[in-house]
């Protein structure tokens, strides 16, 4: 307050002196500051940033104001364009500069409007099927998804005997119809086989985002951080990966940054992955408790994985938010996958890590990582281990042990069923 109080007296000064040449525009932008800075004095809440992630048919926005404030937002159907409202109630927008987005057929156009108490926000966008609302926090924040209802094309590629059974079981009529269109477009692909052929021989692209970094150390036992453990283990996988012909790694972070939750996935659809798998490890006070675990996104409502989900999810205390994950319809669509590479992996690491003495504490396993969520691929959430037990720690810390996790997972995803 006082540091933007000092500069507008310094600033009214300024112009006093220098207003004689000053070109127009300068003026402008000159009392377009003096205007923030009077708004900021006011003890106003502010818009902070709106970060944007196109997809394909999907958006992700964030929307940062400069604290917790209340808000509406709602879905405007309007035949081929939707409209998205956010309204931010009491927040003041001066001065704010939308971030350029390049626009597509689905996202097409994004404005922000003064209201009366507050600003609206607006997104024009081709049909949406479904879209989820969190709550963020460290800095409070609102993240929006929005999914139309073009099916990804690596969807749309697939034989229908190779839809798993159990997603289609779970697939309500939206989704039904969904696997119908893939069913057509199956027929259609046949015919450019050479097409398909070539793009078959094409690399799986795997995203490995090691969770936490920057000032999120993640679980911490003594000085063993998880964000360090984790990072350690994906460039362990991205070296080794260079052994597979058929596999090509990627990092969400290849530094000791922090990246917010819901950027992740947005990254790997920006790199379009075949699989996503975010790395953690686990922490508990009874240091006898260890062992793996791989979880992909379901809304099985489990007490442990429910408590393990919090604690990585850092999302605001609201059930009924969460619920509205469930809407997200691309969770259905990768549920299959992601379980078919669960199992893989799983009974991989079973297998190979038998000598170390380490517990498969169980794959398959269904819970709400928001991690996890908009993510246009299978995506897992792997607990490579517990840096709380006493073997694990020191397992953790060394080379070969991490090489033989990099192994295992790469072995397993060169031989996956998963096309
Ligand atoms: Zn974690």
């Amino acid at each position: 307050m006082k540091f933007s109080v000092f500069f507008l007296i310094f600033f009214s000064f300024f112009i006093v002196f220098a207003q004689t040449s000053l070109s127009d525009a300068d003026r402008e932008s000159l009392d377009q500051l003096i205007m923030d800075l009077t708004n900021a004095s006011k003890g106003e809440k502010k818009l902070n940033d709106i970060k944007v992630w196109p997809g394909n048919s999907s958006i992700r926005v964030a929307v940062y104001p400069s604290e917790k404030v209340s808000y509406k937002y709602n879905l405007l159907k309007d035949g081929d364009t939707n409209r998205i409202y956010i309204d931010l109630i009491g927040v003041d927008a001066s001065g704010f500069r939308l971030p350029d987005v390049k626009y597509d057929s689905f996202l097409k156009k994004i404005r922000l409007g003064k209201r009366e108490n507050g600003i609206r926000i607006v997104i024009e966008t081709g049909k949406v099927e479904s879209y989820n609302v969190v709550e963020m926090e460290e800095p409070w924040r609102i993240v929006i998804d929005y999914y139309g209802e073009k099916i990804p094309e690596k969807v749309a590629e697939k034989a229908p005997e190779q839809i798993p059974e159990k997603s289609a079981v779970k697939a309500g009529p939206k989704e039904k119809q969904e696997i119908k269109k893939s069913e057509t477009q199956t027929k259609k692909t046949e015919k450019t086989a050479a097409k398909t052929e070539i793009k078959a021989k094409k690399k799986k692209i795997i995203v490995i985002d090691p969770g936490h970094g920057g000032k999120d150390p993640g679980a911490i036992s003594g000085k063993l951080y998880e964000k360090d453990v984790v990072f350690k283990l994906a460039r362990k996988i991205e070296k080794l990966s260079k052994n597979y012909e058929g596999i090509e790694v990627k990092l969400t972070r290849n530094k000791d940054i922090f990246l917010p939750l819901e950027e992740r996935a947005a990254i790997a659809n920006a790199m379009n992955g075949d699989l996503f798998i975010s790395l953690h490890a686990n922490s508990f006070k009874d240091r006898n408790v260890g062992g793996m675990e791989i979880y992909h996104l379901d809304n099985t409502r489990d007490e442990y994985a429910d408590k393990l989900a919090r604690v990585e999810n850092k999302i605001s205390e609201n059930v009924t938010l969460l619920d509205t994950i469930l809407v997200d319809m691309t969770m259905s669509y990768y549920v299959g996958d992601s379980l078919k590479y669960s199992s893989e992996i799983g009974q991989g690491l079973k297998k190979n890590l038998q000598k170390y003495g380490v517990k498969i504490r169980g794959y398959n396993k269904g819970a709400l990582f928001y991690v996890l969520v908009g993510a246009r691929m299978p995506s897992l959430l792997f607990e490579v281990g517990y840096i709380t037990n006493k073997t694990e720690k020191d397992l953790l810390q060394k080379d070969e042990y991490l090489e033989s996790i990099a192994k295992s997972l790469l072995d397993s995803i060169a031989a996956s069923k998963v096309k």
